[in-house]
């Protein structure tokens, strides 16, 4: 029997992973990229030996595929997968893929905010905990260049809905799905429902003896629970409401009752603060629970867990004024949260490209909390119009250098300056690494 064609659509690292994966696995694979691949993925191909090509695809070249891996960037309406979906190609994504050919358990994470960090957090448990697991998703190396590899017999993985989009048997063993807020809206024709769906498709094939776990708080998972059924044990975690079967917080302790279990830790311990946190510690302590990890070696890494870059991140301390990097905040959610857990008066640096924003969540704390703001990006008529009334001091900057001397300026002794954007970077930006990174040599530069 001739080989199996598989084309590989992206040459990132979910493509060059899934290239090498389905040469082991036997496929006759290509690799074909409409734009530039970096030269460190086209070294690695060459030196796996696997044919490819960039700055366009070659129309017989690609429909002449048996299957198709899409990565997760390119959207659907896309000319190539139209022609595809039109042949009747079948096309996954890489988890589905990859994990084809591994028979680890795999825990997975989605959500619209909190996935890089529950994801990280719930690995560092399982790993400090003994087992022999893998990280996957957006950070460090593919989920399918792991199979590839690797031998871990637990994956953790950071799950976009993007690549939940093309899955078909993808079946996690605990899959957690942190919160829904609309986002990448763009990709779902501007129906919400459409990327809720994508979300739940995480717990779609889900079995008796699988774990599901999701925020009771958040309404837009809630009120979907019944649409999209699942087979396996529902495990909720919230705030103040209390559960025989889940995580929650009371009297400033969070509570994980699992089996009949209780395990309880203070909230000022946590590694990571902020409320977001509690619940993203909530829903990585009931992972670490379901695996039925010792107590104390949860409790150990859930107070030892460091921020992430980019998230919450404490760049410095400059005449007393603490500078903190939540460049990750690209929707009004995640900003929401970060002024949440302001104790400080702060000035606040937002802006960029919005995604189609809803300021009014925030009005009432911005009003609380924020003393001066800083708009950051190309076309600000959206955050004046939305804080203006509220916020006595606005500047509108076009660089990162400006915005930070700006808010050193507007600061006393004792502030914060939070750059937590609620928008996307690309106006100023490469990307939000990109801005992070800027507002770390700005602050250094004071
Ligand atoms: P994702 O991978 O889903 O984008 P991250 O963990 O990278 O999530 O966090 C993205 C942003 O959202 C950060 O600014 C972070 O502080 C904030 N955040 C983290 N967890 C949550 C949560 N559970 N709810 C709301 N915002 C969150």
């Amino acid at each position: 029997m001739s080989k199996q064609r598989l084309v590989v659509l992206g040459g990132g690292e979910s493509g060059f992973g899934t290239a090498v994966l389905g040469v082991k696995q036997g496929y006759d694979v290509f690799l074909s990229d409409g734009g530039k691949i970096k030269d460190l993925y086209k070294k690695q191909l060459e030196d796996w030996k696997i044919t490819y090509e960039e700055g366009g695809h070659t129309e017989e070249k690609v429909l002449s595929a048996d299957l198709v891996m899409k990565s997760p960037g390119i959207p659907e309406k896309a000319e190539m997968i139209k022609k595809l979906r039109k042949q009747g190609v079948r096309i996954v994504s890489e988890i589905e893929f990859a994990s084809w050919y591994t028979d680890a358990k795999i825990v997975g994470i989605t959500g619209a905010n909190g996935k890089t960090t529950t994801t990280a957090l719930t690995y560092h448990i399982l790993k400090a905990g003994g087992l022999n697991v893998g990280l996957g998703g957006n950070i460090g190396k593919s989920f399918a260049y792991q199979v590839a590899t690797e031998n871990f017999e637990y994956y953790v993985l950071e799950i976009s809905s993007f690549q939940l989009d093309d899955i078909e048997k993808f079946r996690p063993h605990v899959a957690v799905l942190t919160n829904i807020t609309p986002d990448h809206l763009d990709r779902y024709n501007y129906d919400l429902q459409n990327y809720v769906e994508a979300k739940y498709k995480i717990t779609k094939n889900q079995n008796e003896g699988d774990y599901f776990i999701y925020c009771a708080d958040d309404e837009i998972t809630v009120a979907n629970l019944d649409r999209y059924p699942t087979k396996a044990q529902k495990i909720p975690f919230a705030w103040d409401k209390e559960f025989a079967e889940g995580g929650f917080v009371k009297d400033d302790n969070i509570i994980i009752n699992h089996n009949k279990n209780q395990f309880i830790m203070s909230i000022q311990e946590l590694g990571l603060s902020g409320r977001h946190n509690v619940y993203n510690s909530l829903a990585a302590g009931i992972v670490a629970n379901v695996y039925g990890l010792r107590k104390e070696q949860i409790r150990e890494s859930l107070a030892d867990m460091k921020s992430l870059e980019h998230r919450m991140e404490t760049v410095a301390k400059v005449r007393n004024i603490e500078f903190i990097n939540d460049s990750k905040a690209t929707n009004v959610n995640s900003s929401w949260y970060a002024l949440e857990s302001m104790t400080k008066p702060v000035i606040w640096i937002a802006g960029g490209i919005d995604k189609g924003n809803d300021y009014t969540i925030m009005e009432q704390l911005v009003k609380k909390k924020v003393k001066g703001m800083i708009c950051l990006g190309v076309d600000n008529t959206k955050l004046h119009s939305a804080f203006g009334k509220v916020v006595d001091i606005m500047v509108n900057v076009t660089n990162m250098n400006d915005a930070v001397r700006m808010a050193y300026q507007l600061g006393s002794p004792g502030d914060c300056v939070l750059l937590s954007p609620a928008c996307a970077s690309f106006d100023l930006f490469e990307n939000y690494e990109d801005r992070g990174k800027k507002f770390r040599e700005a602050v250094v530069q004071l």
